[in-house]
Formats: C-alpha cells, sequence, structure tokens
C-alpha cells in the first residue's frame, strides 16, 4: 500500500485540519445526558457532511462525493487525530449503508443514502437475539410474507442507539427451518420503520451507566414489500458482507485514535507527581506504555494490510477478523494501562485532574464491549482458524 500522500490528498488532509480548527467540539464536552449528546453529535455529522467529510466516496448521484475511497480514510484520520467526536450514525455509515449501496435497488438507495450521510436519520442494526448472537442463524424473529407486506413478530437485543433510530435492518426468517436446506437459506433482510405500530424500544444500561443500546420488540409489525433489500433469502449474505465492513474498515481510524490515547495517557503520566517523582519516571509504568505502544503499532500495520487489500478492489474478507482481534487486543491493553497508572498515583498523592481520572475509567468500561460486538474474541478466532488458515473441523 502506497502510504505517503498525492499533493490533492494532502490538500485535502489541510482542508480538514483548517475546519476542525474552526469547530468548537474539540475542546468541547458532548453534553452528559444522552438524548441531548445525540442532537449534539447529529449536528456534528451534518456539519462535517456539509463541508465535504461524510460519504467521500459513496456515488455522487446518492449523495456522496464520488472521490477514491482513500479520501475518506485521510479524512477519518484527521478527524480522529484531532480527538474529532464519532459520527453517531456510525451503525448506517459502516453497516447498513454500504449494504444499501451493494444490494439496495437504485430507489432505496436514493430514498435512504443522503439522509445516512447527513445524519437527517439515524441508522440500527437489529442482528442479535437473546437465543442467537454468535450463532446468529439461530435467529427465531418471523417474517410472515403476504401480497404487499411482511408481518414480522420476534425479539432483538444489545441493538445500538434502537431508541434513536428512524430504521432498522432487521434479519428474519421468511420461509420455515427445513432439514432440506441450510437455515441461513431461510433468512432475509427487512428495512424497518421503527415509528411503526408494534415497535418497542427499551433502552439496557450498560456498566458504563449510559444506555447506548436497547431490546427491541416486534409485535406484528407490518413492513412494505419493497422494503426487503436484496431478494428474498439473500439476508444471511447481506449479513455477512455488513459485518465484514464493520470489522475490517474501521481499522485505520481506530488506530489513530488509540494513538492519541496512548499520548494523552503519557502526558498524564509525564504531569502526575507520585511521592518519589513523576509517574513517568517509574519503570513499571514505562513498561506498561511500551506495551501498549507494540499493541497499536501492531494494530496499524495489519490494518494498512487490510485497507490496502480493500483499496487495491479487494472485498474485506475474513482476513478482517484478524483486525477486529488486534483493535480489541490494543485498546482493552490501553484502558487497562491506564487504570494501572491512575491507580499507581493515586495510592501516592492526590488525584491531579478528575475529568481526566473519569474519562479513563469510562474508556476502560467500554472497552469490555471491544471483544463482544460485531462477533466476539472467540468467533473471530473460529473463522480465522477455519476461513484463513483452513485448520481442519473440529
Ligand atoms: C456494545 C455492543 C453493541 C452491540 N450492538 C449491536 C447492534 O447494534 N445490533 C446487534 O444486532 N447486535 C449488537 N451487539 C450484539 C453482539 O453482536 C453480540 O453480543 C455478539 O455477537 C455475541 O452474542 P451474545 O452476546 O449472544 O453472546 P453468545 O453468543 O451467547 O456468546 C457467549 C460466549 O460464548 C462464546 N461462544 C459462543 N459460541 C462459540 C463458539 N462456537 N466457539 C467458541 N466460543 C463461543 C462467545 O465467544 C461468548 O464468550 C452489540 C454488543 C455490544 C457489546
Amino acid at each position: 500500500m502506497r502510504l505517503s500522500l498525492t499533493s490533492t490528498e494532502r490538500q485535502l488532509r489541510d482542508e480538514v485540519r483548517v475546519f476542525l480548527d474552526t469547530q468548537p467540539e474539540r475542546a468541547r464536552r458532548l453534553p452528559h445526558a444522552l438524548d441531548e449528546r445525540i442532537e449534539a453529535l447529529r449536528d456534528w455529522q451534518r456539519r462535517c457532511y456539509e463541508s465535504g467529510f461524510v460519504g467521500r466516496a459513496w456515488p455522487q448521484e446518492f449523495g456522496g462525493a464520488g472521490s477514491p475511497p482513500v479520501e475518506q480514510i485521510i479524512v477519518d484520520q484527521e478527524l480522529a487525530a484531532a480527538g474529532a467526536p464519532e459520527f453517531v450514525n456510525v451503525v448506517g455509515l459502516d453497516v447498513l449503508g454500504p449494504s444499501l449501496l451493494r444490494f439496495g435497488r437504485d430507489d432505496q438507495r436514493r430514498r435512504y443514502i443522503p439522509a445516512i450521510l447527513s445524519a437527517e436519520e439515524i441508522w440500527c442494526q437489529g442482528f442479535s437475539e437473546p437465543e442467537a448472537g454468535s450463532d446468529l442463524a439461530a435467529l427465531r424473529t418471523r417474517a410472515v410474507e403476504r401480497a404487499d407486506d411482511f408481518v414480522i413478530s420476534g425479539q432483538k437485543t444489545w441493538v445500538s442507539w434502537g431508541q434513536f433510530a428512524h430504521w432498522c435492518g432487521v434479519l428474519a426468517r421468511t420461509a420455515d427451518p427445513s432439514p432440506e436446506r441450510p437455515r441461513h437459506r431461510d433468512i432475509s433482510m427487512l428495512i424497518v420503520d421503527m415509528r411503526s405500530p408494534g415497535v418497542e424500544v427499551r433502552p439496557m444500561t450498560q456498566i458504563t451507566g449510559h444506555a447506548e443500546f436497547c431490546e427491541l420488540f416486534l409485535d406484528e409489525v407490518v413492513v412494505p414489500r419493497e422494503n426487503l433489500l436484496g431478494e428474498l433469502g439473500e439476508g444471511w449474505k447481506i449479513a455477512m458482507y455488513t459485518l465484514g465492513h464493520e470489522r475490517g474498515t474501521a481499522a485505520l481510524p481506530r488506530q489513530v485514535k488509540l494513538r492519541t490515547w496512548l499520548d494523552r495517557l503519557t502526558r498524564t503520566a509525564a504531569a502526575r507527581e507520585t511521592g518519589s517523582g513523576p509517574l513517568i519516571d517509574d519503570p513499571r509504568a514505562q513498561a506498561a506504555l511500551a506495551q501498549s505502544l507494540v499493541a497499536v503499532e501492531v494494530l496499524r500495520h495489519h490494518a494498512y494490510r487490510t485497507v490496502g487489500e480493500f483499496l487495491g478492489g479487494g472485498a474485506v474478507g475474513p482476513q478482517s477478523s484478524s483486525v477486529k482481534l488486534l483493535m480489541a487486543e490494543a485498546e482493552q491493553r490501553l484502558a487497562a494501562t491506564a487504570l494501572e497508572l491512575l491507580g499507581m498515583s493515586l495510592q501516592e498523592a492526590a488525584p491531579a485532574d478528575a475529568d481526566e481520572d473519569e474519562f479513563w475509567e469510562e474508556t476502560y468500561l467500554y472497552s469490555r464491549a471491544a471483544s463482544v460486538y460485531g462477533g466476539t474474541r472467540q468467533i473471530q478466532r473460529n473463522i480465522i482458524a477455519d476461513r484463513v488458515l483452513r485448520l481442519p473441523q473440529e
């Protein structure tokens, strides 16, 4: 992969930097209350979109800029390096939007894509169920086909941003399981309007104290036939494409963000005094920071390889599972290092900066989810064993 920027790409990078310098978010903390936070984040995504920094590689006819994909990667890395907030419509941008572009009809793309880019309409992903997480093909939500529509009943869980979403990509069974066919052949993907009668959303509180995800109950929800994404029975294929995107393409901006966090932690360790001098002079602190740096660097190199293959025209395939594993590893190691270091300074001196402690506590608690969402650590290892290394089946 080419690592240096062309003059056009350098110009784009500089444009993002100038834009960021004029934005108050860099200095301002987001509101604590979740609904206010969501509104602030929607406004942020809208402003970035209007400045040309969202959907750069998406087709112009559907509201994108039609530029080479590398441009979006440059923008995302600059935003991450500046500590800018992540886009609130992440499910639309990284998960279901790419599936709409790949499998949707033109009328669906025209209807949904521009509002995904501007965050006018938020999307959520209705895949997991109480008895179908890792084993997604065991899902039981049922969509009964009628002449002009489908009627969906079932329960989804862990639906991120479900309480704020306008649309949900729901995986549902459109045929009864049969011993004649693999069970994933009966699954279809439907676009569900979250304001439909029969939709009930119950927020669930995470260990961070925020309720970012929900249970979703669907009780005879009527979905027009035109909201079928792809063909009937093509839901599994779409879901696998979707998950590949979720796992693979986020890695480059993520490693930039982790590096900025590591630099922040290093500065904090330099500023914190312990009874015997600055925290950063303690060899235990140095060793822990060095291990985190190794994890972030390993992620960076793997991310370049995966994204390089994607930019070269390849699909985001099962190799994205190694990047997903390394992302979780780097994030969890860094967050644990932060807690360890802040703990060491607490033992010896009064906390110097309560905001900093709060940031790391929340980062640590959220990092626990990194090896679960998008497929657990064990499932990524299974994928690597089966589909990358081609090890014999158990
Ligand atoms: C923050 C967060 C956001 C999420 N957002 C969404 C969302 O928006 N939409 C959505 O649909 N889902 C979402 N999820 C759900 C996520 O995809 C599931 O949690 C994940 O797939 C695991 O499923 P499960 O929780 O049912 O665990 P289970 O599948 O019950 O797994 C339990 C444990 O068993 C292990 N295990 C299971 N099967 C195997 C196997 N074959 N081999 C080895 N080990 C195995 C797992 O690794 C895990 O440790 C989110 C999860 C989190 C944490």
